[in-house]
């Protein structure tokens, strides 16, 4: 098999969380930053921010975001947090990402989400990476108050940093079909969404965050088990935000063979390549590719098409769009 050359390849995310994606550098920073002392060495911080290999599901993979979320609870954190993670990805190769996190997760100090947001729309300015962000909501019982301010602030910073809002936390134990009303607010004020569906829960997740207007789907892997559900992601062009190793360390798929990206696109539907989260799952955007590559024999022609449908499908304005094509040739 040939190796992928990613260096004439313009790189994109559309799924990255930032309380999942922070740099080993990082985090030191934002210990000293937060005037905490750092009694670990650098093993135990990445024990405490990655899984291991014996992760049993999504509810333990979730618990990777407690101490990183414990670091951003000021302003001056999430501005540093943001723009060191768009400087990595720049680096990289990246060309544009779109960063996700949950403004209601960072006002444990006191900082209101408005605040959080603008903090990291700030960051974000700093950064030369071409980018925006995702507000997410979170699935929850007692956090609908939290979900419709989020909803508010997206608003509020709409196409000035804010592209989206998003629903994420635990698929399995909150159903998509209780957050209709979240995302009836969202359409009434125009605010474009995704919704993580089709991960922990199955095909009729996707189904609900399609009849919600959903432009995109956070993972969606398991629509292969619904012809229909295929046929309307391919029909209304709903993009899949696939991110194949946080689905093995989710213990969705036991190996990558069986991940069904093949499947999906013999459907029609349309698949961009993500992270997710570059700490917890121990990944970056290279690897994401290069293991599909080797697994499904996708070579640099196919790379720049899920490159291409990235861009295409991202909540960028068109202007920015039609640039990024043209300048990085992925036609
Ligand atoms: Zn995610």
């Amino acid at each position: 098999m040939k190796k992928i050359n990613f260096n004439n390849i313009g790189l994109v995310d559309l799924h990255l969380h930032l309380d999942g994606s922070l740099s080993l550098n990082s985090v030191k920073s934002l210990i000293r930053l937060n005037g905490m002392k750092n009694c670990y060495n650098d093993d135990e911080l990445l024990n405490k921010l990655q899984v291991s290999d014996g992760c049993k599901d999504l509810n333990e993979y979730l618990e990777k975001f407690d101490f990183p979320l414990t670091l951003l609870q000021t302003e001056e954190s999430l501005k540093l947090a943001v723009h060191n993670l768009l400087d990595e990805l720049k680096m990289q190769g990246f060309i544009y990402a779109e960063v996700r996190f949950a403004p209601q997760f960072h006002t444990s100090n006191g900082m209101s989400q408005e605040q959080a947001v603008a903090a990291a729309i700030e960051g974000m300015k700093k950064a030369e990476l071409d980018s925006n962000l995702i507000l997410c909501c979170m699935r929850g019982t007692d956090n609908h108050e939290e979900n419709i301010e989020t909803v508010r602030v997206a608003k509020k910073f709409l196409n000035n940093g804010v592209a989206a809002i998003d629903l994420a936390g635990a698929e399995g134990l909150f159903p998509t079909k209780d957050f209709r009303d979240i995302f009836e607010m969202a359409s009434e004020e125009g605010i474009p969404f995704t919704i993580h569906a089709g991960e922990a829960d199955d095909f009729k997740s996707v189904e609900d965050a399609i009849s919600f207007g959903a432009s995109r789907i956070g993972h969606g892997v398991r629509s292969v088990e619904n012809e229909k559900v295929l046929s309307e992601l391919a029909k209304k062009k709903i993009a899949l935000e696939l991110c194949p190793t946080s689905n093995l360390n989710t213990n969705i798929y036991k190996d990558i063979s069986e991940y069904p990206v093949k499947k999906l696109m013999d459907a029609g539907v349309i698949v961009t390549i993500n992270t997710d989260n570059i700490m917890v799952s121990n990944t970056d955007i290279k690897k994401e590719l290069s293991m599909l590559a080797e697994t499904f024999g996708f070579d640099e022609a196919d790379i720049r098409r899920f490159e291409r449908n990235a861009i295409e499908c991202s909540f960028a304005d068109d202007e920015l769009k039609i640039k990024l094509i043209s300048k990085y040739k992925l036609q």
